[in-house]
């Protein structure tokens, strides 16, 4: 008897395992993506290495057209995103959503064409018509690629085996077809922004995209899909704890506590897995409470940020986040010293 096209789906995703279990109903593989598709017609975009993604994105195909949360690093990957959407629809993708305004989910957008809607909070429309260019976060990303390239030739240079030198000679490829490819970067803001909210009914699909209030960055949005009772997260939830470098730590908590108000069971994040357990998300509030509370506990001790971030106990969060050490991020606990006495708002 011949497998039905549904059931085959379905025996596909349980042989590759998916993380997303029995909701995932299929897992495409292209050159460059593993497309999870987590409802009809809606893909959780993961690279699979063969370049540099860094981010995750999310395809979600409507009647007549694609709509696209997120773009990678760079257009390179942008590209490549594009070639992974065409393997599963030749509907023309129109619109894209920024989740927040970092390098690493948004500059991609040029692959795109110069014609695309593309739809970011304001914050994020200021963030890429201020200095992208010269952000913090972006010019730090410079340096570690740099830093990664430095290494492993000077690792290459040291090799002991050709298995060895294969591998990092790969690895170095790798890297410094990253390090070429951000050459091509050219910051490109939203062409529509938002405030609050926003839903988006074309094509037999609702998109409603949402601020919560300041997390990661000032302007996240959570995309929530109600029909599929899926949302895409960005960098403001994931797993654990996100980076802090430009974050709201001390304003976190309630932005999530928001964020639980809508009906999903499902988050795709902007790094790292999908997961359902909402007990996640619980999980980093408790910990960017924590951590608001104890640096300013040592912020009034008199202690400096450095002093800070090497004395801040948050091993309260082993069991939870795998929080073992005395210690927090300096680069976190810098910034909320910058927010605390007003040098940054
Ligand atoms: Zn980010």
């Amino acid at each position: 008897m011949p497998t039905p096209p549904s059931l085959k789906a379905y025996c596909l995703c349980l042989i590759v395992g998916s993380p997303l279990g029995a909701l995932a109903q299929e897992i495409i593989d292209t050159e460059t993506h593993r497309l999870e598709e987590v409802a009809e017609g809606i893909y959780f975009a993961v690279g699979n290495g063969a370049l540099y993604t860094m981010s995750n994105a999310l395809i979600i195909e409507r009647d007549e057209d694609v709509v696209v949360v997120d773009t990678h690093i760079t257009p390179a990957a942008g590209r490549a995103l594009l070639d992974s959407i065409r393997v599963v629809t030749s509907k023309p993708v129109t619109t894209l959503i920024n989740s927040h305004f970092h390098y690493d989910h948004a500059n991609g957008v040029p692959a795109f064409g110069p014609d695309i809607e593309i739809i970011g909070h304001e914050v994020t429309y200021q963030k890429l018509t201020g200095d992208p260019a010269n952000e913090h976060t972006y010019i730090s990303s410079l340096t570690r690629f740099d830093n990664t390239v430095n290494r492993l030739e000077v690792e290459l240079d040291a090799a002991s085996s050709n298995a060895e030198r294969r591998e990092l000679q790969q690895q170095l490829e790798f890297w410094r077809a990253h390090v070429a490819a951000q050459d091509e970067i050219v910051f490109t803001p939203p062409t529509i922004t938002l405030r609050e909210s926003m839903t988006l009914y074309r094509g037999g699909r609702e998109i409603q995209l949402h601020f919560f209030g300041r997390a990661h960055t000032g302007g996240d949005l959570a995309i929530f899909l109600p029909e599929e009772k899926i949302v895409f997260t960005g960098d403001m939830m994931l797993g654990g704890v996100s980076y802090m470098g430009d974050g709201y730590v001390s304003e976190w908590a309630d932005t999530l506590q928001a964020l639980k108000q809508l009906n999903f069971d499902l988050v795709l994040p902007g790094h790292g897995p999908g997961f359902r357990d909402r007990s996640r998300i619980d999980n980093v509030q408790a910990y960017y409470t924590d951590l608001t509370e104890e640096v300013s506990r040592l912020k009034a001790l008199g202690f400096s940020a450095d002093e800070t971030a090497s004395r801040a106990d948050l091993r309260q969060h082993a069991d939870t986040l795998g929080i073992s050490q005395l210690g927090a991020n300096l680069e976190a606990v810098q910034r909320m010293y910058n927010l605390m006495d007003g040098r940054i708002e």
